[in-house]
C-alpha cells in the first residue's frame, strides 16, 4: 500500500521517501496513532504545524529557561496500574519512559467556594463521606446524587444503569442535582472541577459530568515525570526509530481527495504527498471545513458543522514565585471559586462577557513533580492558573486569522483586555495562596487567541466538540469516515478528549487503519516495540529538545513488527 511521495521542501531530506499512512497533527491523539502505525511496520509520515510535537501538551519556557510551564497537562486520570494510559503504553513499550506520578491520594485536587473547602479523593465511597461531612444536612439528597452518577458512570448494577440512563443520564446535570434537592454550595463543590471541560452544568448531561468525575474517582489524579512534554519526545522517538518521520512547522492545508478517496495532503507551501491512508487529528471542524472542504462533504455532515458547538477556550496566567510552595504544603491542584453559581458564571462568559471574579484552576508542576528537573530551580514553584474567557476574534479585537500570522500582540484593546482578565486571575488564586503577587518573579498571560495560534482549534477551543448530547455516545464522530482512506483522531472523535482518551483513541485509529482490533490485542499482552530499538536515554535527556526539528535521532527503518504475548 505504498505510494511515492514528492520530495519535501528545505530542510527535510529525503526525496525517495514513501508513505504508507500521512497523520496531519502531532498531538497526543495523532502521535500515539502514528507510533501504533509505525510500530505494526507502516511507513508513516506525521505532520505538524507547530515547531514543537505535543498539540495541547507542549511545554515552554521563559526567563532564559530558568522556569518551564504546561499548556494543558494539569491531572489525568486513569493512570494506574491496569488503567487505560498504562495499557496504550504498554503496547508502545513506553511505560518505563513515561511514568505517571499519583498526586495526594489523601486528596489530588482541593476544591474552594465561599465558605467551604473540599479535598476530592479517590473513590466514590469517600467521595459521598466527604461530600455528607461538608454538608450534613443534605444527606439525603446528597446519597441519591451520587448513586445515580456512580450507577451511571461506573457501571455499578448494571439492571439500573439503562433506567438511570434515560431517566438522567442525558439530561442536564443541574436537573439532578436539583431534584436531589442539593444546596447551590452543594452543587458548586460537585461541579467545581468541570473547569477540565469548560462547558455549562446547565447544557451538560448527567452521564457526561458523572464520567468525568469517575475519570479521577476511580484510581487518582496523575502527572507525568518531566512534565507534558514527555509524551511528545517518547512517542515520536517510537514512530522515528521505526523507519517513520515527524516533520514540524509543517501545515496542512488540504487533504488530497481523488476518486471519493484520500490519497495525501498538500502543505500550505504547495508540496503535494501521497498516502494510502490519512489520519487527520487536527480540529474536527476544520479537518471538515477547511482541509477536507464542502465539496466532499455528506449533507448530514454539512448540516452537523453549521450548528456545530466547540467547548470553550481557556485564559491561563503563567505564574513564577520565588518560595517553594511544597514547604507551605500548599495543595498542588486546585479549583477556586469565588462564587458558588457555577452557571451564571457560564452564562457570562457565553454572552461574550468576562466576569469581574473568574474561577481559576490552580496547577503547580514544582509540587506534583518535585524532581522535575526543568520546571524551575530550587527555592522557586512554578504555577499554571486556568480559567475561561469569551471567544472569538471580535471580543478579543482580532482581525484576521492568527494561525495564519494576523497581527495582534501589540494591539492595545488586546493588551489591555489581557492584562484586566490577568488581575482578575490572580485576585482569585489570592484566595488559596495570599502572597502570590508578592512572591511572584515571572508572569505571563495565554488567550483563546494564543491557543488558537499554537494548536490551530476553532475559536482556541481546549476540548473539542461540546459535550451535548447530540455529540456523545452513538453521536460522537467515529475514527472511520465516509470517505475511504480518511480517519480521524484526537479529543472529538468517539474515544473522547483529554489526554488519556486522546491516547487510548490513537491507539484505536490505528486499529482501525490496520483494520484489526488493537485495543484487543493489547489488553491480550502484545507489545510492538522492543524497548533496546528505542533511542537510549541519557542523564541530560530533554523531552524538549527531542520535541523539536533535528533534534530526533532518527535511526535505520526497523519494520519488523514485534508482537508478543
Ligand atoms: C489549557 C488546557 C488545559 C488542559 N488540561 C488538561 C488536563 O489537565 N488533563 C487532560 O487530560 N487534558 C487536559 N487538556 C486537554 C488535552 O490537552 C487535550 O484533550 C489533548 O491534548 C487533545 O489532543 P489531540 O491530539 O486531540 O489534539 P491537540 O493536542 O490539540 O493537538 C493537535 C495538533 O494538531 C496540529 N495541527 C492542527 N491543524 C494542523 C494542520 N492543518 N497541519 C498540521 N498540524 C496541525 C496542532 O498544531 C496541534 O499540535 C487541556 C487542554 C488545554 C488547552
Amino acid at each position: 500500500m505504498t505510494q511515492t511521495a514528492t520530495p519535501p521542501t528545505q530542510g527535510h531530506e529525503a526525496a525517495d521517501e514513501t508513505w504508507d499512512a500521512v497523520v496531519v497533527g502531532a498531538g497526543p491523539g495523532g502521535l500515539t496513532c502514528g507510533a501504533y502505525l509505525a510500530a505494526n511496520g507502516k511507513r508513516v509520515l506525521v505532520l505538524e504545524a507547530n515547531q514543537v510535537v505535543g498539540g495541547s501538551t507542549q511545554v515552554f519556557r521563559r526567563a532564559g529557561n530558568k522556569f518551564e510551564f504546561d499548556v494543558g497537562t494539569h491531572y489525568v486520570g486513569e493512570c494506574g496500574p491496569g488503567g487505560r494510559m498504562q495499557t496504550a503504553l504498554t503496547g508502545l513499550a513506553l511505560t518505563e519512559r513515561i511514568k505517571w506520578l499519583r498526586q495526594r491520594p489523601e486528596g489530588h485536587c482541593q476544591v474552594m467556594i465561599p465558605g467551604t473547602t473540599f479535598q476530592t479523593p479517590t473513590g466514590w465511597d469517600t467521595y459521598l463521606d466527604r461530600l455528607v461531612a461538608a454538608f450534613p444536612g443534605e444527606e439525603a439528597g446528597l446519597r441519591r446524587c451520587v448513586r445515580i452518577m456512580r450507577i451511571i458512570a461506573a457501571g455499578e448494577r448494571p439492571r439500573l444503569r439503562p433506567y438511570h440512563l434515560l431517566r438522567w443520564g442525558i439530561r442536564p446535570i443541574t436537573k439532578l442535582m436539583d431534584a436531589c434537592g442539593l444546596s447551590a454550595d452543594a452543587q458548586a463543590v460537585i461541579l467545581a472541577e468541570n473547569g477540565d471541560y469548560t462547558w455549562p452544568p446547565y447544557r451538560t448531561p448527567t452521564a457526561m459530568h458523572a464520567g468525568f468525575l469517575h475519570h479521577y474517582l476511580q484510581a487518582g489524579a496523575y502527572y507525568p515525570r518531566g512534565g507534558g512534554q514527555v509524551i511528545g519526545a517518547h512517542l515520536t522517538d517510537v514512530i522515528t526509530t521505526h523507519g517513520g518521520r515527524v516533520r514540524t512547522k509543517a501545515r496542512v492545508e488540504r487533504i488530497l481527495i481523488e476518486d471519493g478517496r484520500a490519497v495525501g495532503v498538500r502543505l500550505a507551501d504547495g508540496e503535494e504527498i501521497r498516502a494510502e491512508a490519512v489520519v487527520s487529528a487536527a480540529d474536527f471542524k476544520k479537518t471538515w471545513a477547511d482541509l477536507v472542504g464542502d465539496e466532499h462533504l455528506t449533507r448530514r455532515l454539512r448540516r452537523r458543522l453549521r450548528d456545530l458547538e466547540m467547548t470553550l477556550p481557556m485564559f491561563a496566567v503563567y505564574v513564577a514565585l520565588d518560595v517553594d510552595l511544597r514547604e507551605r504544603g500548599t495543595p498542588p491542584l486546585a479549583w477556586v471559586w469565588p462564587t458558588n453559581d457555577v452557571d451564571g458564571y457560564y452564562r457570562e462568559v457565553e454572552a461574550g462577557r468576562a466576569p469581574e471574579q473568574m474561577p481559576v484552576g490552580i496547577s503547580c508542576p514544582t509540587a506534583k513533580d518535585p524532581e522535575g528537573t526543568h520546571s524551575a530551580p530550587p527555592g522557586y514553584s512554578t504555577l499554571e492558573l486556568v480559567s475561561w474567557a469569551p471567544k472569538g476574534h471580535e471580543f478579543w479585537n482580532v482581525s484576521g486569522d492568527p494561525t495564519e500570522g494576523a497581527a495582534y500582540g501589540r494591539d492595545e484593546r488586546y493588551l489591555e483586555l489581557k492584562e484586566q482578565l490577568t488581575q482578575r486571575v490572580l485576585d482569585t488564586a489570592e484566595l488559596m495562596i495570599p502572597d502570590i503577587r508578592e512572591r511572584m518573579v515571572f508572569c505571563e498571560a495565554s488567550t483563546p487567541i494564543t491557543q488558537e495560534r499554537f494548536t490551530m482549534t476553532s475559536d482556541g477551543s481546549c476540548y473539542g466538540i461540546a459535550p451535548l448530547i447530540k455529540n456523545l455516545g452513538p453521536f460522537r464522530p467515529r475514527v472511520t469516515t465516509h470517505i475511504p482512506g480518511l480517519f480521524l483522531a484526537g479529543g472529538s472523535t468517539e474515544h473522547m478528549f483529554g489526554i488519556n482518551a486522546t491516547i487510548w483513541g490513537g491507539m484505536g485509529t490505528a486499529g482501525a487503519v490496520l483494520g484489526r482490533d488493537l485495543v484487543a490485542e493489547v489488553r491480550d499482552g502484545a507489545v510492538f516495540v522492543d524497548e533496546a530499538d528505542l533511542t537510549p536515554i541519557t542523564d541530560g535527556f530533554d523531552p524538549l529538545l527531542a520535541s523539536k526539528p533535528g533534534s530526533v535521532i532518527r535511526r535505520a527503518a526497523r519494520r519488523r513488527p514485534k508482537a508478543t504475548a
